[in-house]
C-alpha cells in the first residue's frame, strides 16, 4: 500500500486524529515548544487510546515512515518532530489515576508535570518532576529528570515503578523490577530509545506546604554569593535545593528600577520538609550577603513549578548544558563573565543541583550515568521569532559552554543539543555498551532513532 493510502486507511479507525499537510490543523500540530525547529512530518497521528498508537506505529513500521514520539513536545533539539515522517503524538492520552495508599500515580503519556501535581496535591502527595509546570513527564523522565526535589527524592526516572511499552515489534511489554528488567533498566535514563511508553506508574511523596521562592542579588555581588555557595551547599541537608541563576531581572515592582532588564543572580530555592525547619536550614544562604529582594515564603510545589514560567515560555531556543562538580572560582568566573553580557534578555544560566537521593543511586543501576555529578549547567540562550541575527545568540551559549568544558564531567540527556554520537556517549559513559545491547534486544532496526540515539550493538 502506498504511504498516502496507508495514512488515509490509519486514519478511518482511529479514535483520535490523523492531521494530514492539507488539513486546517496542521499548521499548529506540526509545531513543537522549541520555535528554531520547523519540520513538516507527512502526518501527526494524534493518539488518544493505545489502539491508536499500536496502529500508528504499525504503518510507520510497513511504509518506513521516520517516527517521531511526542510526549510535551518540549525536548530542545526537537526530537518530537520530524522531516517527512510520522509523528506520534500522545499528547491526547492524558490519564491520572492516583492510588493514594500506594503513593503510586499510573500516568498517561501527554501529561504535563502541571497536572500531575494538581491531581496528587489533592492526597497530599507531590511527583518527583522538573522545574517548570509546561514540560512532559514521558521524555523528562525518560531523560532521568532532575527537579525541585532531586537531592531528596532523586531523579524522576528514579521513581519510575513501571512502564507499559510499546516495541519496536509491535507488542505491550511491562517493564519494572521484576518484569523486563534489562528494559525497565534501559528506561531510567535511556530515553525514547527503547519503546514507545504508554503508561507510567510514579512514586508520589508526601508533601505539604514548603518554604520556597527566589532571593535577589546584584550582579556585583554574585561572585561572593555563588563562592559561599559552594561550601553551603556541600553541607546543607538533601531537603535543600538552592539553583542559583543568572537572568534579567523582571520588570517587577520588587525591582529596583535601575535593575529592569539587567542581569541579576537569583537563588530559586527551597526545603522539601516541615515549614519551622526550613526556616532554620534556609537562613544562612538567605541572609549572606546583602539581598535586593526575597520572595522565599510557605508555598505549594505547585506555586513552585510556576516560578520559571517566563523562561519556560515558546521561543526559538539553544540550550547547552554540562555536569559538572562542586561550584570552583573557574565556573564563577565564566558564568559572571557571560551572564553578565546576556545576548538577549530572555537568555538564562542556571546551575541545577543535584548530590544526595540523586548520587545514592549507584551509576550502574540505571542507565542515567552521571550520579556523582553535584550541578547541572543550563546555558539557555532564547530570542524572539523576529530575531535578524540569532547566530549571535547561538554563539554566546556555546562559547560559555567551551568556557566551562573544564569543569564538566558528562551531560545529562535531557539537556543535551543535538551534538551526534560523542554527546551521546558522554552523556551514557560507561552505561552506554550495556544501553546499546538493551537496544538490540528491544529495537534491533533502530525504529526509533529521534532522539539521543544509542544505535543497537552489533552482533559479535
Ligand atoms: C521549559 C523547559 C524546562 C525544562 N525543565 C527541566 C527540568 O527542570 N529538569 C529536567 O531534567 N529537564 C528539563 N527540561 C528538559 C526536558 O526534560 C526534556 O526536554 C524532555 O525531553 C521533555 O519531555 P517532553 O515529553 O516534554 O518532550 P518531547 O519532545 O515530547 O520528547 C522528548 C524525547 O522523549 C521521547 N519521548 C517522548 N514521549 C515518549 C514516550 N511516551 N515514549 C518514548 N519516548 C518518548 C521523544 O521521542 C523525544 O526523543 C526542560 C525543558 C524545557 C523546554
Amino acid at each position: 500500500m502506498s504511504r498516502e493510502n496507508a495514512l488515509r486507511t490509519l486514519a478511518e479507525g482511529f479514535d483520535g486524529e490523523v492531521i494530514l499537510p492539507e488539513d486546517a490543523g496542521y499548521a499548529s500540530a506540526r509545531r513543537v515548544w522549541n520555535q528554531l525547529i520547523d519540520r513538516r512530518p507527512a502526518a501527526i497521528a494524534r493518539c488518544r487510546t493505545r489502539n491508536d498508537a499500536v496502529s500508528a506505529l504499525a504503518v510507520a513500521r510497513d511504509t518506513g515512515l521516520e517516527v517521531a514520539v511526542r510526549g510535551g513536545g518540549h525536548s530542545f533539539p526537537g526530537f518530537s518532530t520530524t522531516e517527512g515522517g510520522l509523528v506520534l503524538d500522545l499528547g491526547p492520552m492524558k490519564q491520572i489515576v492516583v492510588d493514594a495508599e500506594q503513593r503510586i500515580a499510573r500516568v498517561g503519556p501527554g501529561v504535563r508535570w502541571g497536572d500531575l501535581t494538581a491531581a496528587s496535591a489533592q492526597y497530599g502527595l507531590a511527583p518527583v518532576g522538573g522545574h517548570v509546570a509546561d514540560v512532559g513527564v514521558a521524555g523528562l523522565t525518560l531523560g532521568g529528570g532532575n527537579g525541585w526535589f532531586a537531592r531528596v527524592f532523586g531523579l524522576a526516572c528514579d521513581n519510575l515503578v513501571a512502564a507499559d511499552v510499546l516495541t519496536a515489534s509491535g507488542e505491550i511489554v511491562r517493564a519494572s523490577a521484576e518484569d523486563n528488567q534489562d528494559l525497565y533498566w534501559g528506561l531510567r535514563g535511556g530515553g525514547g530509545n527503547l519503546g514507545v511508553v504508554l503508561e507510567f506508574t510514579l512514586r508520589l511523596h508526601p508533601v505539604g506546604r514548603l518554604l520556597g521562592g527566589l532571593v535577589m542579588h546584584r550582579l556585583d555581588d554574585a561572585a561572593d554569593v555563588l563562592r559561599f555557595l559552594a561550601g553551603y551547599g556541600q553541607s546543607a541537608p538533601d531537603e535543600v535545593n538552592v539553583a542559583p541563576a543568572i537572568l534579567a531581572a523582571p520588570p517587577a515592582p520588587f525591582v529596583p528600577l535601575e535593575l529592569h532588564g539587567k542581569p541579576v543572580l537569583a537563588l530559586a530555592m527551597c526545603y522539601a520538609g516541615p515549614l519551622s525547619d526550613g526556616e532554620r536550614a534556609l537562613a544562612p544562604v538567605r541572609g549572606f550577603g546583602r539581598p535586593l529582594v526575597d520572595l522565599v515564603e510557605p508555598t505549594t510545589f505547585e506555586a513552585l513549578q510556576h516560578l520559571f514560567d517566563a523562561q519556560g515560555r515558546s521561543t526559538p531556543y539553544h540550550m547547552r548544558s554540562h555536569l559538572g562538580g562542586a561550584i570552583t572560582e573557574e565556573l564563577i568566573e565564566a558564568v559572571l563573565d557571560f551572564g553578565g553580557r546576556l545576548s538577549s534578555p530572555e537568555n538564562g544560566v542556571l546551575l541545577l543541583p543535584m548530590g544526595g537521593a540523586v548520587a545514592r543511586v549507584g551509576a550502574d543501576a540505571t542507565a542515567f550515568r552521571h550520579r556523582e555529578a553535584s550541578y547541572c549547567l543550563e546555558i539557555g540562550a532564547a530570542w524572539s521569532a523576529e530575531e535578524e541575527n540569532p547566530q549571535r545568540h547561538i554563539d554566546w551559549a556555546d562559547q560559555l559552554w567551551a568556557a566551562t568544558r573544564s569543569w564538566a564531567i558528562g551531560v545529562e540527556v535531557n539537556h543535551l543539543a543535538d551534538e551526534g554520537p560523542e554527546g551521546v556517549h558522554r552523556a551514557y559513559g560507561d552505561n552506554y555498551d550495556r544501553l546499546a545491547q538493551i537496544k538490540r534486544a528491544w529495537d534491533p532496526d533502530n525504529l526509533f532513532r529521534l532522539n539521543q540515539n544509542v544505535p543497537p550493538a552489533v552482533a559479535n
